[in-house]
């Protein structure tokens, strides 16, 4: 008795995901270039790595009833095939971002709480916030892009996010103790500095983490703050 897996046939498939059929191989006459549904092209393999995708398993028994569905995701290399559904694009970028950045340090206190004696997630530095923040930024944006650079008020690096097609940076800062403001506004001035020279950059958006509520007049501090320099629209948000 053969009690190997039975080999799959292979899943042809139109760019729209209308499947064409899932016996490629079995059935080579079935094979069409375009749909017959739509006239959109016809693939049988993954565009990203090219693992055809898998069809028809040779099966004693009757044929399964119902059209079959195409994979949303390949299998080998997890590129999303031209039919998945794509996320929506946050439809005001900046509003999205305020929304998460005002939400932030309600995120970070459910961390501290984890079940049984697991170690408790900390945010401490700049580098926690920032690698926190590239985490959620992925909920409601598609297009992250890390912006590493050193700027001259710190020895390590620092890293910003570039969203929405680079139009929009965001920069992290945490509030390290009561009367920090001075540190806070000439770093804020070199951030606006370095974006205003990227042409493409529209809005910065600066948040200031102060869960200690170290800020004396925070809502005050975020008007000021907020303002033109000169192209480049600078945001300030606190939480
Ligand atoms: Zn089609
Ligand atoms: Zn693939």
């Amino acid at each position: 008795m053969d009690t190997s897996c039975p080999t799959a046939d292979v899943m042809l498939v139109c760019r729209n995901g209308h499947v064409i059929t899932e016996r490629l191989h079995g059935c080579p006459d079935q094979a069409l270039r375009h749909c017959d549904r739509c006239g959109a092209d016809t693939l049988s393999a993954c565009p990203t790595c090219g693992q055809q995708f898998p069809g028809a398993v040779a099966w004693p028994g009757p044929l399964p009833i119902g059209r079959p569905q195409p994979p949303l995701y390949c299998a080998q290399c997890g590129a999303a095939l031209p039919w998945a559904p794509r996320p929506r694009p946050a439809a005001d970028p900046l509003a999205a971002l305020e929304t998460l950045l005002r939400r932030l340090p309600l995120v970070v206190r459910q961390l501290r709480s984890r079940q049984g004696d697991r170690p408790p997630f900390r945010v401490e530095d700049e580098h926690d916030l920032e690698d926190l923040l590239r985490a959620l930024l992925a909920v409601p944006f598609d297009d992250i892009r890390p912006e590493g650079r050193t700027p001259a008020y710190t020895p390590g690096r620092r890293t910003d996010f570039l969203l929405d097609r680079g139009a929009l940076a965001v920069t992290v800062k945490c509030v390290r103790a009561a009367g920090d403001e001075p540190r806070l506004a000439a770093e804020l001035a070199q951030d606006a500095a370095y974006y205003q020279a990227r042409p493409t950059c529209r809005t910065l958006v600066c948040f200031l983490y102060d869960p200690e509520g170290r800020l004396p007049d925070p809502r005050r501090l975020e008007a000021a703050w907020s303002r033109q320099h000169d192209d480049l629209d600078v945001r300030c948000v606190s939480a």
